[in-house]
């Protein structure tokens, strides 16, 4: 492996914004985990790490309770490289996507099946638990979801966000009839649509930027642009993906009495004022959404259903990440693929 000598590792952190390459002490299996839970515990060497608007809204600060330092990376796929503390769960060797929630298992939010929402949950490359932008990583073995050979790395890695994308599409309860948009310019807006038209194939992506339509055309679904629709409110459901006032207001406008928000942009920005009035008039619900289970995301990818090729925007190495987090604020990039280890 391409690791550092000794006992550090290169990782990609973020400091008041700023994100630059470090060296980091490697983690072990012996040392990671300082707090009450049991769990069993493996290392795992990511080779694609993503870096999506996610990443870029955690560095800038989302989720932070200290200022810096956070090894941010919440989507990977790599390779089990010490399973010694795995209870037989998983085998050394082994290729794995990473569940970014490490959920406890024994709580009774887990017992009752929101593991998602996990009393004592951390998230890789959100809270405490160091990210995947780096050459190792230590995880719980429960986390790691075994990949086979029909799905390479670079649809693996979408796996996550993909997984963000159903949880949206199910929070807001799209069935055949349903008037549904997908609000938003981002690689979420665009899974979230290509989920959404599974179950209505008129579902269609509203977007502001030439770019995300282009690709909304590529991938042959119907989409808008936001000057372009109208101020009927006449859907049912609207997903923004942004989480900024303004998509939230635009949201509100396009949802017909009693349709439904989905809430899923996770966003550094400072709490956003808006206009409740219009919420309440028009009895409007609003559902947030965050993380899912990877399972139907891995299904999707292994059998092609989604093919998330066409949102891989640029490729870099580990030491660019700086570079790529750049990237992401120009048009047309909606994700950054970065090698971590060969
Ligand atoms: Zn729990």
């Amino acid at each position: 492996m391409s690791a550092g000598t000794g006992g550090t590792m290169r990782c990609v952190a973020a400091t008041d914004g700023r994100v630059e390459l470090v060296t980091r002490a490697r983690p072990t299996l012996a040392t990671n985990r300082s707090d009450a839970v049991a769990h069993e515990t493996v290392l795992v060497r990511p080779t694609i790490a993503l870096l999506s608007p996610f990443e870029r809204e955690v560095a800038r600060g989302v989720g932070a309770e200290a200022g810096g330092g956070r090894v941010i990376g919440t989507s990977c796929v790599g390779i089990v490289e010490d399973a010694t503390h795995a209870g037989g769960l998983i085998a050394r060797g082994t290729r794995v996507v990473v569940q970014p929630v490490f959920a406890c298992g024994r709580c009774e939010r887990c017992r009752g099946g929101l593991a998602m929402h996990c009393a004592m949950r951390t998230i890789l490359g959100f809270d405490d638990a160091a990210g995947a932008l780096s050459e190792l990583i230590a995880v719980p073995a429960a986390a790691c979801t075994p990949v086979n050979k029909e799905l390479d790395d670079e649809r693996a890695v979408f796996a996550v966000v993909l997984a963000r994308a159903l949880e949206a599409v199910r929070r807001g309860g799209v069935d055949k009839t349903t008037f549904a948009s997908v609000l938003g310019d981002d690689v979420l807006a665009v899974l979230a649509t290509l989920v959404a038209v599974e179950e209505n194939q008129f579902a269609r992506l509203v977007a502001t930027s030439e770019a995300t339509l282009r690709v909304g055309e590529q991938f042959g679904i119907r989409h808008r642009a936001l000057a372009e629709t109208g101020r009927r409110g006449d859907q049912e459901l609207v997903i923004d993906t942004t989480g900024s006032a303004e998509t939230i207001a635009a949201a509100s406008r396009m949802v017909r009495p009693r349709g439904h928000v989905v809430v899923a942009g996770i966003s550094a920005r400072a709490p956003i004022a808006v206009d409740l009035s219009q919420i309440a008039l028009d009895e409007i619900e609003i559902h947030g959404s965050g993380f899912g289970p990877l399972g139907g995301a891995i299904e999707r990818l292994t059998r092609r259903a989604i093919d998330p090729s066409p949102l891989i925007s640029r490729r870099i190495a580990l030491a660019d990440a700086a570079k790529g987090m750049a990237m992401l604020g120009e048009a047309g990039v909606f994700t950054v693929l970065v090698q971590v280890t060969r």
